[in-house]
């Protein structure tokens, strides 16, 4: 699980200088192993800084981040490729490498962990067709729609087989129906047992959505708490 004790975030402060606005303050909550959670609230409110910091791309200015009882903050420089392993990272844009195939876009994150290149091609066709995407393997990614491209991240997202997938805005700028394939196959991910989070303000997603947590100015507004008896008759 993720959890975030008393967490705040300040870019660029220098010691202790008071007053400067905050990207987060004070954020406390925790995501059980297996839960789909969404982010909301409007742009400029935390929601990215919040991934980065579960990813240790960003350090908290105070606070403690947890996962899987791990407490982040004191990894050290070998312990974040580790802690990498465990998260499947899927942020905006979704930055596809265009001078190679959508097939080598996605055996990447497996060679950079020491794959060989057969087992590499083997899971990377198969994320793809995870993701409805196999007849797309040799294509060139700008060949592809946004939401191919989208779906592509995905699985380069899930090709190590992540317990956590964090996806910051994955249908910016998707038509409705192409959103929907998008958020149809991190569902499917969900239901194979992935824990996700997934920051979003579109709202026809979270209207459907079991639990939200939204931020303003950098402060939990509500969704901090798993809501007790939610909808398991
Ligand atoms: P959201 O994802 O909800 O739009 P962000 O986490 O991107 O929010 O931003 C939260 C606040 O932190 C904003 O005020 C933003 O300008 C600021 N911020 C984000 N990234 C940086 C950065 N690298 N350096 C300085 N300020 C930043
Ligand atoms: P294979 O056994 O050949 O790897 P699978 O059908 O089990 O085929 O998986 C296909 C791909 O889907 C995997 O390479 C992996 O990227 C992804 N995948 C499968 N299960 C999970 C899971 N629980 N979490 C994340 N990704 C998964």
């Amino acid at each position: 699980m993720i959890e975030f004790r008393q967490v705040s975030k300040q870019y660029g402060s220098r010691g202790d200088s008071a007053g400067g606005s905050a990207a987060l303050s004070e954020v406390s909550l925790s995501i059980e192993t297996g839960e789909l959670v969404y982010l909301s609230g409007p742009s400029g409110a935390g929601k990215s800084t919040l991934l980065k910091m579960i990813a240790a791309m960003e350090r908290p200015s105070s606070g403690t981040i947890s996962v899987n009882g791990q407490d982040i903050g004191r990894l050290g420089a070998s312990g974040i490729p580790y802690l990498r392993r465990k998260l499947g990272l899927m942020f905006q844009p979704a930055d596809l490498l265009n001078d190679r195939s959508v097939l080598a876009n996605v055996m990447l994150p497996l060679l950079v962990t020491g794959a060989s290149r057969a087992d590499a091609d083997k899971r990377a066709r198969a994320a793809l067709a995870r993701v409805g995407l196999e007849d797309k393997a040799p294509a060139a990614p700008l060949a592809l729609s946004g939401g191919e491209q989208q779906r592509v991240a995905i699985a380069r997202a899930i090709v190590n087989r992540p317990q956590i997938i964090l996806a910051d805005e994955p249908t910016a700028n998707l038509d409705r129906g192409t959103a929907d394939k998008v958020m149809d196959a991190l569902r499917a991910f969900h239901e194979a047992g992935v824990t996700c989070l997934i920051a979003t303000h579109d709202e026809s997603i979270l209207q459907g959505a079991r639990r939200v947590i939204r931020l303003e100015k950098g402060r939990v507004v509500s969704g901090a708490e798993l809501s007790i008896g939610t909808g398991l008759a």
